[in-house]
């Protein structure tokens, strides 16, 4: 979008409509800065106090805007603006403590913040519409050596805050399988999140597909069991495996809701196993960057590609288990 008619004027008042024309989605960090200042002189100029720029920063969760990044500094600016728009309404804070939160194995670690969306927009991780009113949150930023592999999420919908690995949905478990698959390890299941795939896999449609007729999954069918059964807190599914289950899955039951997500990801694994738009692996490795780049380059773009990745979707403390498997990721970092 050509937003330089709009912004390029030396001064301009952040205004309702002006925001409303705007696709925030497009924006970089500079621009977003530069509306946020004009949005600050806005308010400054009608009221002194109180200092708009820590409410600001409180009703998304931060003590500061320093250092925000482009997700925050966005949500900054739909406060900002649902300020101006009502000037006596004090931007109330986000929520910071005390949430409650599954138990056992299907906990996420403690969110940075909870709120209440004051725009329309899609989850950054399952991609369900959270509606103007919906409860959103972040979690914090993640702690080395982590935040090397994975990149920050943005806003989710509650479920993928709070349940998503205590109610897992099939969709969570794809998406799960994705950013394993991307960070270049095996796929770590709950058991609940066994439970989902065991149930799934558990169809004599899918055994007879082409692809679990090459690779049948009765071991892990087993072992998906056994891990319900002794609730492990994490059960590793191997590459191999994983995509000889996504397949099996995609093949045999082409009709549901899943199945355009399930070939998303089988889009994206074919081009990181081809390399069909030549991504230089002299320069790329053969690692998380080099999958990265066949990503941001696919020929088709998904949901999925949008919003990048690998995300750290967390796995639960195992107290028994080798430092060995999933040796790229940490303990729960809450
Ligand atoms: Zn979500």
């Amino acid at each position: 979008m050509d937003d330089d008619g709009m912004l390029g004027q030396g001064t301009f008042e952040l205004d309702v409509d002006l925001l409303q024309g705007i696709d925030l989605a497009s924006l970089t960090e500079p621009r977003l800065h530069q509306l946020l200042e004009a949005g600050f002189r806005a308010r400054l100029a009608e009221r002194k106090r109180p200092a708009p720029e820590p409410r600001v920063a409180r009703a998304i969760g931060l003590n500061t805007l320093q250092g925000a990044d482009e997700h925050d500094l966005r949500e900054a600016l739909h406060v900002l603006a649902a300020w101006l728009r009502s000037p006596t309404e004090t931007p109330s804070p986000a929520k910071r403590s005390r949430f409650d939160r599954p138990e056992g194995t299907g906990q996420l670690p403690v969110p940075r913040c909870l709120t209440t969306a004051l725009a329309p927009r899609a989850c950054g991780l399952c991609s369900d519409p959270i509606k103007t009113g919906d409860e959103m949150g972040r979690f914090r930023p993640l702690k080395p050596p982590l935040d090397r592999t994975f990149i920050p999420m943005s806003w989710l919908c509650r479920h993928c805050l709070f349940d998503r690995r205590e109610q897992p949905r099939r969709r969570d478990l794809i998406i799960r399988v994705f950013h394993h698959l991307l960070a270049g390890s095996a796929v770590g299941l709950n058991p609940k999140e066994c439970a989902v795939l065991h149930t799934w896999l558990d169809n004599p449609a899918i055994r007879q597909t082409t692809a679990w007729q090459l690779d049948p999954l009765d071991a892990t069918m087993v072992r998906l069991a056994t891990s319900v059964a002794e609730d492990k807190p994490t059960t590793w599914i191997a590459y191999p495996t994983a995509l000889t289950a996504l397949r099996s899955m995609a093949a045999a039951e082409p009709d549901r809701t899943e199945t355009r997500l399930l070939q998303d990801v089988l889009q994206h694994i074919t081009e990181w196993e081809i390399n069909p738009s030549g991504i230089e692996t002299r320069r790329y490795g053969t690692g998380t960057p080099y999958r990265q780049q066949i990503l941001r380059t696919t020929a088709r773009q998904t949901r999925l590609s949008e919003l990048g990745g690998p995300f750290f979707l967390h796995r639960s403390f195992d107290p028994t288990e080798e430092s060995s498997e999933g040796a790229d990721e940490e303990r729960e970092d809450a």
